[in-house]
């Protein structure tokens, strides 16, 4: 089973550097059990070290509330690449260690997968633990006579052929040229995201099963009549709660206040809600017909089923007050 690196040298590096004296260490959940580790790691590099333990949803949910209040003077965040660069917050992403025995034994399954398939031309990409891999994976793909192409994403992507859950822009950007688009990942959460952005085949290829799956034509027809069943619904409603995150990648104010005046000038009520967390458990008893999240679209994407009020994106809600053809639906990517 590859193994995921964890090599703190660059961050130690970086807080000698910015002469750090107090630290908010961020972590993915999966790395709880090293918290005392890191703290011991890096308490020579910096005086004051704290590890965050709220949960951390990506890099578009940095601790900088929490670095005003503790008077902390840098970020440390592990896990994801940048989103947002700021001069005092260091990225440390991870990444897996794969042999070259596995990373072969992926694309022999693969070349069987794409040949039974007659697809000769893919989009290559990656989630961030295994993205590193993708030029010698490309480099393979050739010799074996499949061409692959590693798109370069929005100004929210890092790396070339990377994607996040809100961001698919690194496929957008060759999809005149491929057949299908094929994932080096683990889990399904950037695939499915995937099915919304592409008509074409997605191919799977998760590394630490050794698996290679093709996901899309199980899952759109299924994901669309459901998003258009809510839209219908949502067209019916008289009153709209607006959700404002203030986590520091998903802040989409003005698009909130744009929507209100929108809603409004239809004759219907519009209401602002803020929070941090958009859970569905704080919205009991909010009294209005239908929710509009304005924060990560995946909360809508993939959980709108276990809300107890409907819930849409924002191209959703256009939809839904006639400003937009139901043609123009689209899954709100997050561009910046
Ligand atoms: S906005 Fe959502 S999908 Fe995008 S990086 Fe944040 S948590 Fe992931």
């Amino acid at each position: 089973m590859p193994e995921l690196i964890v090599n703190l040298e660059p961050a130690k590096e970086f807080l000698k550097e910015q002469n750090a004296k107090t630290v908010i260490v961020q972590i993915p959940e999966g790395l709880k059990t090293k918290t005392t580790w890191i703290i011991d790691e890096l308490k020579d590099s910096c005086e004051t070290v704290f590890v965050k333990m709220d949960p951390c949803y990506g890099a578009c949910d940095l601790p900088l509330n929490d670095m005003q209040v503790l008077n902390a003077d840098t970020i440390i965040h592990i896990g994801h690449s940048a989103i947002h660069k700021h001069k005092n917050i260091f990225y440390l992403p991870l990444s897996y260690k794969l042999t070259e025995k596995e990373i072969d034994a992926n694309i022999s399954k693969l070349l069987k997968e794409l040949e039974k398939r007659k697809i000769n031309s893919v989009a290559l990409i990656a989630n961030i633990q295994y993205n590193n891999y993708l030029d010698e994976i490309k480099k393979k793909l050739f010799d074996n006579k499949v061409q692959s192409f590693v798109g370069k994403g929005s100004s929210r992507i890092s790396g070339q052929g990377q994607v996040l859950g809100c961001n698919y822009t690194v496929v957008e950007s060759v999809q005149p040229n491929v057949q299908a688009t094929v994932y080096f990942g683990d889990g399904y959460f950037h695939p499915q995201g995937l099915v919304f952005s592409t008509e074409k085949p997605v191919i799977v290829v998760n590394p630490l099963h050794g698996t290679v799956e093709e996901i899309s034509e199980k899952q759109r027809d299924r994901f669309m009549r459901k998003r258009f069943a809510a839209i219908a619904i949502a067209s019916q409603a008289k009153s709209f709660g607006i959700i404002v995150t203030i986590k520091s990648g998903q802040r989409q104010k003005e698009k909130a206040l744009e929507l209100k005046k929108t809603i409004e000038r239809k004759g219907k009520k519009a209401y602002l809600l803020e929070m941090d967390l958009v859970v569905e458990s704080y919205m009991t008893g909010i009294g209005v017909d239908c929710l509009i999240n304005t924060a990560c679209n995946r909360i809508v994407l993939d959980d709108a089923d276990n809300w107890k009020t409907l819930i849409i994106n924002p191209t959703e809600c256009l939809i839904a007050l006639g400003e937009l053809k139901w043609e123009q639906w689209k899954p709100d990517e997050f561009m910046h």
